[in-house]
């Protein structure tokens, strides 16, 4: 039986480790976008000091890798609040962690919580942006969710961000979510460019974006093939907020901003297995790449009435495909190995 009171020192010791090697490679991922460390690997640590913590509840303090999204912001660019935290994402592997994602949210509203909204896991960064007056005043990075970095002038480079939003039901103030990236040849490219140019390559298209977007030089930016796809909101103030995330998707799209034509409104949980399994059989079709699916409860009022754990919202979940071998020979290059 687990002992709930202290954790023994061994577990203490080990758990100690493993916050040091995720918190150094958080570091090196998010704020340098040059990670050394496989996300196999990140993702092993992240099981093991959730383990332990199961074993442990002690050790999990407010300030352990599994309680926090992200990382530190770098000082590159102005800090800024964000108007709504941004949230990571669980994760499932298997047919039965989202049969156990749905259990849990069925017995939270005591209901059936479909429909779902599946769509595609974007491999980029997660980038806010608001909308005043339908005019673009701002446009962050995720960092540690509550705190992001202000990338303004290098987000207004992107040619799918309008500067403006169109329509007659645009709202007084908008926060909208969703994921850089740059398409695979884009990033093929890039890295022609820096290794013709004697520079290291990124490791894999999210980790270019990421370093694309977050340029000192917005002109640098501006000269990389960044694209974006937008897949939710934080604040929505001045008209009657969408009900559904499939109505939030027609609406959003409606004010000009770039929507994903590959998303899917199902019923059951059967429909969502279907879409998982089409995409791992159709990885390649879109021209990003992509490490799963989301799968998110349609309806809004049910996504409120779940809410979110520290870090990540109870009514979404990410299916994540097995890592590419790509990923890592780039990785092998770029740490010498
Ligand atoms: P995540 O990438 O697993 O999922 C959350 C993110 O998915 C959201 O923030 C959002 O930006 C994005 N997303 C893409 N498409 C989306 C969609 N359609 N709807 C909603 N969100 C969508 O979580 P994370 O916290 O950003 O990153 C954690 C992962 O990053 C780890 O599991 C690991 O694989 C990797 N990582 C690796 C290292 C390393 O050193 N190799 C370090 C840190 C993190």
């Amino acid at each position: 039986a687990a002992n709930a009171q202290s954790a023994p020192s061994e577990a203490r010791e080990r758990h100690a480790e493993l916050a040091e090697l995720l918190d150094e490679a958080n570091w090196r991922y998010y704020v340098l976008d040059s990670p050394t460390v496989s996300d196999a690997e990140y993702d092993g640590w992240m099981r093991e000091i959730r383990a332990l913590e199961e074993r442990h509840p002690d050790l999990r303090t407010p300030d352990s890798p599994t309680q926090r999204v992200g990382a530190p912001i770098s000082s590159d660019f102005p800090e800024v609040t964000h108007l709504q935290r941004m949230e990571s994402l669980d994760n499932a592997f298997s047919q039965e962690d989202l049969a156990a994602w749905q259990a849990r949210a069925q017995r939270l509203i005591e209901a059936d919580p479909g429909p779902y909204l599946c769509e595609l896991k974007i491999d980029g960064l997660a980038v806010a942006l608001v909308y005043e007056k339908g005019r673009l005043v701002r446009g962050a990075t995720r960092g540690n969710g509550r705190t992001g970095e202000d990338v303004t002038p290098n987000v207004r480079t992107l040619r799918d961000v309008p500067q403006r939003l169109t329509g007659d039901d645009v709202p007084d103030l908008v926060e909208v979510r969703g994921e850089v990236f740059l398409p695979v040849k884009g990033f093929e490219q890039l890295n022609e460019q820096l290794m013709d140019a004697g520079k290291a390559p990124f490791a894999n298209p999210r980790n270019s974006a990421a370093g694309s977007l977050r340029m000192k030089d917005p002109r640098i930016t501006a000269q990389r093939p960044l694209r974006m796809i937008v897949h939710g909101v934080g604040k929505w103030e001045g008209t009657t907020p969408p009900a559904t995330q499939s109505e939030m998707y027609e609406r959003l799209a409606s004010f000009g901003l770039p929507v994903s034509d590959r998303y899917k409104v199902v019923e059951t949980l059967d429909e969502v297995r279907e879409f998982v399994e089409y995409y791992n059989d159709h990885r390649h079709d879109p021209e990003y790449e992509i490490d799963g699916v989301v799968v998110k409860v349609d309806r809004v009022p049910i996504q409120r009435q779940l809410g979110s754990t520290s870090r990540a919202p109870r009514w979404a979940i990410a299916y994540k495909y097995p890592p590419q071998e790509v990923n890592t020979r780039l990785l092998d290059i770029q740490v010498g190995v």
